[in-house]
């Protein structure tokens, strides 16, 4: 089975000199190998017409598929289209389609439509035209000798929803006779180096399926990739090397597919029908921020409080004044008045504290990564101390490292991952 080959333009000066991140590269490279299509270079170009069209002869000649990003816009500077028209020895012409769509984009929203817009009906004769359905530009694709070029308009609010609703499947079903799928196994309590090592032999002997492992904040993440000619093949495929996986490094492995330690408690509590709550010192607030940046998550979590200064952890909690008088507020005893006082005011079925020293400078005469988190539910009442410091005292590094093992705990409370 032979895979296209694809390459990536992006266009536009502000990239070059890093005012915008080229996020479009990314999201594309991602969509590509989703449709079993093999990217080998991707490149950034300014808006000059010279050295956009030297790259775009190239990609050419050396891909099936070349996508460009950015300057399709009605500016001077977007000449993306032209440079594409002049490669391929095409005339633009004007797509009457076109400029009826754009000049109905700027009636509906009420706005003047100026001459240069005009500009953007163009089109590389021959040009396969999409409705943007998300801005004025359309989004345009010119078959060539060995497969296609395809033109997106830089706005990632554009070029995304482009690509996935209209642009993946065309490919697909012109040029594509495979498929790629990727699984993602989570990994928390092991380090990157240590699972590695584990699966080696899987690593080095296994080409489709393939398995990479890579490391996330205090996570390793293990990409399982398979390419067959439809999604059923990759998957059978995938499930019998996560079965291998599975055998060496099951205990740590807590979700599929997902997007972290906040989704997997997410799911569990809703499944359970079970609610939790948190009360913060080092973290701020952190863990209820993750936790309630997924939809859903008003289901699971009722309140979270952030209680800073011993006089909030004394209020609000109802932690003992001799507790922190005799064992400082990072304290094992601490974190567990904190939950127990949680415990008593939310009511929710498991109460999670932390508190701890996030640096930059320690605390109570305690570790920069000291930190103590406190679980309290109807069968636990427990504090588990950690040292988050790792060899990074990054303050921001420890405060994540610290909300993982919230998650971590409340997921234990309920099952053994
Ligand atoms: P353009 O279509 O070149 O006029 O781009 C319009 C805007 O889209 C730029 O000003 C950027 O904010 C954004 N943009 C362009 N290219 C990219 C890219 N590769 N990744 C992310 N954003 C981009
Ligand atoms: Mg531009």
């Amino acid at each position: 089975m032979s895979a296209l080959t694809a390459k990536i333009i992006t266009v536009g000066t502000e990239l070059l000199l890093g005012d915008v991140v080229d996020t479009n590269s990314a999201y594309l490279s991602a969509g590509l190998a989703e449709i079993g299509i093999n990217l080998f270079h991707r490149e950034t170009v300014g808006d000059n017409h010279d050295r956009l069209l030297a790259i775009l002869g190239e990609a050419i000649e050396s891909a099936d598929i070349v996508i460009t990003s950015g300057g399709l816009g009605a500016t001077s500077d977007d000449i993306t289209k032209e440079c594409v028209a002049e490669a391929l020895g095409l005339p633009l012409v004007l797509d009457g389609h076109s400029l009826e769509k754009i000049k109905s984009y700027y009636l509906r929203r009420g706005t003047e439509m100026t001459d240069n817009n005009i500009k953007q009906a163009y089109i590389p004769l021959g040009a396969v035209v999409f409705d943007n359905d998300y801005g004025t530009a359309p989004v345009l694709a010119v078959k060539t000798k060995k497969g296609a070029v395809i033109m997106l308009p830089g706005p990632p609010r554009e070029l995304c929803p482009m690509f996935d609703e209209k642009i993946k499947p065309w490919i697909a079903e012109n040029f594509s006779d495979s498929v790629i799928l990727s699984r993602t196994l989570r990994l928390y309590g092991i380090g990157e180096a240590a699972a590695e090592e584990k699966i080696r032999h899987l690593m080095d002997s296994c080409t489709n399926p393939t398995v990479a492992p890579y490391a996330k904040t205090g996570e390793v993440v293990l990409r399982l990739t398979a390419r067959g000619k439809d999604k059923a093949e990759c998957n059978t495929l995938i499930d019998g090397l996560e079965e291998k996986i599975r055998e060496i490094l099951g205990k740590y492995i807590y979700g599929t597919d997902i997007s972290g330690l906040e989704e997997a408690l997410l799911g569990l509590l809703k499944e359970k029908g079970l609610k939790v709550a948190f009360a913060e010192s080092c973290t701020g607030g952190l863990a209820a921020k993750r936790l309630t940046d997924l939809r859903g998550a008003s289901s699971v979590l009722g309140m979270s409080v952030v209680t800073y200064s011993n006089e909030a952890k004394m209020k609000l909690l109802g932690v003992k004044k001799e507790t922190l008088d005799t064992h400082g507020a990072i304290s094992p005893k601490c974190a567990l008045e904190m939950a127990e006082g949680l415990f008593e005011l939310s009511g929710a079925d498991i109460c999670i504290s932390v508190t701890g020293v996030a640096g930059p400078d320690p605390d109570e005469g305690k570790e920069i990564g000291t930190v103590f988190i406190g679980v309290k539910s109807k069968k636990a009442s427990r504090a588990i101390p950690l040292n988050l410091s790792r060899g990074s005292k990054e303050r921001s590094y420890i405060r994540e490292l610290a909300v993982n093992a919230i998650f971590c705990e409340a997921l234990r409370e309920q099952r053994q991952f």
